[in-house]
């Protein structure tokens, strides 16, 4: 029998065409592991800096790490998901962006599966090894053993899924961690994917305001769909006259939390400079190195601040996230954000990194089986 095979759409390195190969599709599914098709994949602004040599990146690999798959074949012992619900062939799937090993140091002993001893995470491994299918920009996935998986809801969309297992779980970890309390005021700066959910979550938290804070007043239109009160555009106001306007906006005192989802090294000073006293920063937009702050130290002990970062996350965020955007999705625009869409082709991928790159999208979509 003809081995069936698959295409992949890879990343050779910083400079280089994206590269089409062919590799056979895995067909011993080890226990625990999941074959999924890939419906939907969206190139994460975290690819986009990978793409442009903005940090190490293996290679040849296949990118992608915001996945929405149908179940193809299931190993040995899988029978439900990470919540519960009965899964069999033909469901659609979310699974978290790593796989980990459960019982390492950190696994264990500190509850952070994503920095796991044996971290693999899709879409960021040397990817011309089998089983292959590493990551979004491929025809199928190979959901490792010690991934959460979560099964997605018929009526939710493929655009509404893919991008929980970035972006919007991010979210919910932090959330989590840095301890939104009940009608907090918020500034969230940023209004890419990663701010457009800090926005609508922490109204979802409890926040009683939510400032969004960016740069691109197309953008900053958008981020008012996603339910915040006031925009600004950071452009137009020198650092002085921000803090001044965020402060009248939240009763003086400033923001209880201010959650950095940009990377901007202005964006984390800005904000340990307007927190109120006792506020928390929340940091989860430094995502490559080379950010560099400099900083009034005195203000974090002076103020009593609580700085928290994310990257990635447990789980069991992916649950919420999942359940949030579910909950929401008659109330802000989660799929129509999603654009625009190309075809699993060399071409396809290069332009879905090249919207993200020239802003004329907020997630660019992969979507293998494209109707021409
Ligand atoms: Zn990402
Ligand atoms: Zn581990």
């Amino acid at each position: 029998m003809a081995v069936k095979t698959a295409k992949v759409v890879m990343f050779m390195g910083v400079g280089k065409a994206f590269q089409m190969f062919e590799y056979p599709v895995p067909t011993k599914i080890e226990p625990g592991a999941i074959l999924m098709k890939t419906k939907l994949a969206t190139i994460c602004g975290a690819d986009m800096h990978s793409w442009r040599g903005d940090r190490p990146f293996p290679v040849p690999s296949v990118m992608g790490h915001e996945i929405v798959g149908e179940i193809v074949e299931m190993g040995e012992g899988v029978d439900r998901d990470t919540a519960g619900e009965s899964l069999s062939t033909g469901d659609r799937i979310v699974p978290t962006i790593m796989a980990s090993c459960g019982v390492c140091y950190y696994c264990k002993q500190k509850q952070l599966p994503m920095k796991c001893l044996k971290l693999y995470k899709y879409g960021h491994v040397k990817s011309d090894v089998a089983p292959y299918f590493h990551g979004g920009c491929g025809e199928y996935v190979y959901v490792r053993p010690g991934t959460g998986v979560f099964k997605v809801p018929k009526d939710m969309a493929n655009e509404e899924a893919a991008p929980l297992m970035c972006a919007a779980a991010t979210i919910t970890g932090n959330l989590d961690k840095v301890g939104l309390e009940f009608q907090d005021k918020v500034v969230v700066f940023g209004a890419g994917m990663v701010g457009l959910n800090a926005i609508a979550m922490s109204k979802g938290w409890g926040a009683a305001k939510v400032v969004a804070i960016g740069h691109h007043n197309e953008r900053l239109e958008v981020a008012k769909k996603f339910g915040a009160d006031v925009v600004i555009n950071s452009k137009e106001l020198n650092d002085d006259e921000l803090i001044k306007e965020v402060r009248d906006l939240t009763g003086g005192f400033g923001p209880d939390l201010v959650m950095e989802c940009t990377g901007s090294t202005r964006a984390m000073s800005l904000g340990i400079e307007m927190l109120r006293i006792g506020g928390r920063l929340a940091c989860v937009g430094s995502t490559y190195p080379g950010g560099k702050v400099a900083i009034d130290a005195s203000k974090i002990t002076l103020k009593i601040l609580t700085i928290v970062g994310q990257h990635n996350y447990d789980a069991k965020h992916l649950g919420w996230a999942l359940d949030y955007v579910y909950a929401t999705r008659n109330k802000y625009p989660w799929k129509e954000i999603i654009s625009p869409f190309f075809p699993l082709t060399v071409a396809g991928v290069t332009g879905a990194f090249k919207a993200l790159q020239e802003r004329t999208a907020v997630r660019p979509a992969i979507v293998p089986d494209l109707k021409k």
